[in-house]
């Protein structure tokens, strides 16, 4: 049980887990250090460190973060529940609890697919290694981006009779995966996902795995209350869930390194306070 979880690993997300440090607080860091930050060739606005990369900024952050104790861990997280005290976050097959969290998962937002929440559960679902087994000798589709959708592919591989990538792939799949470069555009199916529609063709599935980079924070955290594209919160980063806080692009303009550095900051303090 850590007292805080950070749900991104960007600038808002190390600038929290620093500052809970600081309070002495157990934190851990979930996210790959891949975020838009990483993107920026040279960031001449932050103040004390002109000139370099977005990724050399990120890597001293992390550096940081870690030598002040936060635990960093690689993933997505892929649900929060809520158990009244503290909160499960699902990684996979794997669980983190923690007795607060805070969101700071940046402004992209993913966009899901036709039919994918209505089917979610039911022929579609974001975890390999949890429902693997239910399709074990059948069919399997992987939608793939981002770090977990390969090795979740190879290891559907080993269960079932044939897995279909539709993506790019970061690391190099099974040689028995068959790779398509059509875009999947609907999940279809009526009870239960029957298959995909991927470059205009209806193709028949058992089940549907889709692994992306980021989770739309609607099947994150249900219930969470937004305005507009981004988290609603008040001056302490306390989004309207209570133990759960924002920061950083996830909760508005400006989307800038230093807006998102201060409301980590904020975020931690506060959750910090409420823990004692
Ligand atoms: C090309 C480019 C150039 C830029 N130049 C500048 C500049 O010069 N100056 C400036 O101030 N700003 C600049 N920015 C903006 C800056 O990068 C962002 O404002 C900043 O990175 C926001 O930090 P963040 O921590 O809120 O989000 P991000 O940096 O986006 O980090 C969020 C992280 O959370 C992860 N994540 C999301 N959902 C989950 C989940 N469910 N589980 C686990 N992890 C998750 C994401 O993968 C990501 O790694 C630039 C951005 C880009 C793209």
């Amino acid at each position: 049980m850590y007292d805080i979880a950070v749900v991104g690993a960007g600038p808002a997300g190390y600038s929290a887990a620093i500052n809970a440090r600081k309070r002495e607080k157990s934190v851990i860091v979930i996210g790959q250090n891949t975020g838009w930050l990483a993107r920026a060739e040279r960031i001449d606005n932050y103040p004390g460190m002109p000139g370099v990369s977005g990724q050399q900024m990120l890597d001293a952050m992390a550096a940081q973060a870690k030598n002040m104790g936060a635990e960093l861990r690689g993933g997505v997280v892929h649900q929060m529940i809520d158990m009244g005290g503290s909160f499960a976050l699902s990684l996979g097959a794997d669980f983190v609890e923690a007795r607060k969290v805070i969101l700071a998962s940046g402004a992209k937002q993913p966009k899901r697919l036709p039919g994918e929440e209505r089917l979610l559960g039911r022929g579609v679902s974001y975890c390999g290694t949890c429902d693997g087994m239910l399709y074990r000798g059948r069919h399997a589709a992987v939608i793939g981006a981002g770090p977990e959708a390969v090795s979740e592919a190879n290891f559907l591989m080993s269960l079932c009779a044939s897995v279909t990538y539709f993506g790019k792939a970061d690391a190099e799949l099974d040689s028995r995966i068959k790779v398509r470069d059509e875009r999947v555009t609907e999940i279809t199916g009526g009870m239960r996902a029957q298959g995909l529609i991927a470059g205009g063709e209806e193709l028949p599935f058992d089940g549907v795995f889709i692994f992306r980079e980021v989770m739309a924070l609607s099947s994150l955290l249900p219930g969470l209350e937004m305005d507009g594209a981004f988290i609603r919160v008040d001056r302490g980063m306390r989004t309207s869930v209570p133990g759960v806080f924002a920061a950083g692009d996830c909760t508005g303009l400006p989307l800038q390194v230093a807006k998102a550095v201060g409301e980590g900051c904020i975020a931690a303090l506060t959750a910090a306070q409420e823990i004692g």
